[in-house]
């Protein structure tokens, strides 16, 4: 493993400035800050990231859940995956939340993982972690050999001539549905990005997956607050039960009246480059008769784009099935 620097700074304004000395936030950083080091370090152990300073921000004080002025919720960057699945807020409010986070990696790895680490991780295509290997994302140039190879897991919605690799994230699907914000602390003072703004299509840059500048550090997620009487869930269909990324997911909030869909936000996961709010789902079921065959448009309103590569067209179906129940079992609940 490349030899790097391990420190750990006092307070979020030291963190900022060692990172900022950084040329890039995103692939190939040589400065990176660490959280549950989930993601980071088995990509040290690969040589696909090869920081020469390590921050860890564990000692911020940034792990607190606290309810906000609004009534929505704050979630400090450093809030293990855990705490806030388990947190008595997030069951009640925020289900889908708890039900993403819950569906994502192990018990041991969601302890040790942070909410600003999970916004951050980094797509499992093979082709990505494996150096011996050329990869438009890893080294700009190189080419794409999943659009001729293994491309069964990747994406379908978002893809580029350049990169076609899937956001991996559960967390982020229930996020994206819940409209989060994702403030970061920067060099030039603080700002506030709503989640959709937050990760980055591929097109012609795909080593640069999100807003991050150098220094950027995330210090909390916010939540607005919750929608009342609000129907949540997220389904997640995946090679095997446990320990496995999704082949397709849905994260659904819904508000139904008098038999009618009153609000719906809509998320996907496992076929979007980055974490897939379906604007066109939301439109295709907003005021709508909540019954078999809205749900039907929306998932097929979801999925129009969609651009099968040679092994994953059947993540089209598999991903309208997914949403049509996730929204039949959320309508019924
Ligand atoms: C075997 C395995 C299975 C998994 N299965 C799933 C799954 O099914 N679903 C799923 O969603 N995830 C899964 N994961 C991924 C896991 O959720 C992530 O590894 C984890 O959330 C990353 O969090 P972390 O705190 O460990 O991140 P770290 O590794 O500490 O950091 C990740 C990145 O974020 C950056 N970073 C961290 N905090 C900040 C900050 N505050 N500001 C700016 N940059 C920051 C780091 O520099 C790094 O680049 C799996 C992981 C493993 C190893
Ligand atoms: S899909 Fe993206 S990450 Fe995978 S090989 Fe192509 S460029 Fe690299």
């Amino acid at each position: 493993m490349h030899i790097f620097e391990f420190i750990r700074p006092a307070d979020p304004a030291a963190a900022i400035a060692a990172a900022a000395q950084s040329k890039t936030a995103q692939q190939g950083a040589d400065v990176r800050f660490m959280g549950g080091g989930t993601t980071l370090i088995d990509l040290m152990k690969l040589n696909v990231e090869t920081p020469d300073r390590v921050l860890d921000i564990n000692r911020l004080p940034l792990d607190e859940i606290e309810v906000t002025p609004e009534g929505g919720l704050k979630i400090g960057a450093t809030v293990r995956n855990s705490d806030l699945a388990h947190h008595p807020t997030v069951q009640k409010d925020y289900l889908v939340l708890s039900q993403a986070i819950l569906n994502g990696a192990s018990a041991q790895i969601r302890n040790m993982a942070t909410v600003s680490g999970n916004l951050l991780q980094r797509t499992r295509c093979v082709y990505f972690r494996d150096t011996a290997m050329s990869c438009n994302k890893r080294e700009p140039g190189t080419g794409c050999p999943a659009i001729t190879g293994h491309n069964r897991t990747l994406a379908i919605l978002g893809t580029s001539e350049q990169c076609i690799a899937t956001n991996p994230s559960d967390m982020c699907v229930a996020m994206a549905a819940l409209e989060a914000t994702i403030h970061i602390q920067g060099p030039k003072g603080s700002r506030a990005v709503p989640f959709g703004d937050f990760h980055l299509l591929p097109g012609s840059t795909p080593q640069r997956e999100t807003v991050l500048e150098p220094g950027d550090l995330i210090t909390h997620v916010t939540l607005p607050p919750p929608v009342i009487g609000s129907k949540q869930l997220y389904l997640k269909l995946r090679d095997r039960a446990s320990y496995e990324f999704a082949l397709a997911s849905a994260a659904v909030v819904l508000t139904i009246g008098s038999g009618k869909i009153t609000r719906a936000r809509i998320a996907l996961g496992g076929v979007g480059t980055k974490p897939w709010r379906s604007l066109d789902a939301e439109r295709a079921l907003a005021g709508k008769t909540s019954n078999e065959a809205t749900f039907r448009q929306a998932a097929e309103a979801a999925l129009r784009e969609a651009k099968p590569q040679s092994e994953n067209g059947f993540k089209i179906e598999l991903a309208k099935r997914c949403l049509t129940y996730a929204l039949r079992t959320a309508a019924a609940s």
